[in-house]
This record gives C-alpha cells, structure tokens and sequence, in this order.
C-alpha cells in the first residue's frame, strides 16, 4: 500500500536530493511533505499524520533528535515510523536515537539502495 512520508531537512537542496532519490528507489509513496524543521515538521504532523518520517538531525530551530522525543508523545503519530537521515555516525548519537523512538538510520552521503534498505522494512 503507497505510504505517505514527510522529510524535514533544513536544506531546500538536500530536500530535493532525497526526493530525487527516493523516486530512484523506486519506493511507493503517493504523498510527500517537507519541512525545514522540527517546530515546522510538528505543525504539519498535527494536521496530517504521515506513515513515514525522513529526519535530518542537524538544524537550526528544532533539530532532530528533540523532534523524535516530542513525535513520541503524539498518540496521532504512534504508528509513524522514524528513519534518520543525517551525516552523524557517531555511535552513541545512532543508538540514542534509536533508543528514544527513532525506527532506522541513514547516514549520508547516501544510495538509492541504503534508502532503499532503511526504508523498505517500513513499506508493507
Ligand atoms: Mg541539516
């Protein structure tokens, strides 16, 4: 079944990168939402809820790893899935995240295919 995903990432060129991408997939998703943030990515979620979040860690406003807290305390986001996307590999970050409700991690620079295999668990 197509899913629905939003990306938050505070580049407008790295948006368009995993957008890109995400279509060299080849994954089904029918509905795409962007925002530049984690206070912007919270207001849209309140209005829609999304089956699948893209989350880039580092950016200004609200970053990613106290997105992924405060997406955990919404009940309309329960079943949302939360994959990672950031440069960040430091190992205590990954399992921190992981630890506080993230579902998966992307580390750019990315392929096609490590989308591909972070995400497609998520796609049933
Ligand atoms: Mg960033």
């Amino acid at each position: 079944m197509a899913k629905s995903l939003l990306l938050v990432d505070d580049s407008a060129t790295m948006r368009k990168i995993i957008l890109r991408t995400l279509r060299m997939a080849g994954l089904d998703i029918d509905s795409f939402e962007e925002a530049g943030d984690g206070n912007e990515a919270l207001e849209k979620l309140k209005d829609k809820p999304v089956d699948i979040i893209l989350c880039d860690i580092n950016m200004p406003g609200m970053g990613g790893l106290e997105m992924v807290k405060e997406v955990r305390k919404m009940d309309s986001c329960a079943d949302t899935k939360i994959v990672m996307i950031s440069t960040e590999s430091a190992e205590e970050l990954i399992e921190g995240v992981l630890a506080d409700g993230a579902n998966g991690y992307v580390t750019k620079p990315f392929t096609p295919e490590s989308i591909q295999e972070n995400l497609s668990p998520f796609m049933n």
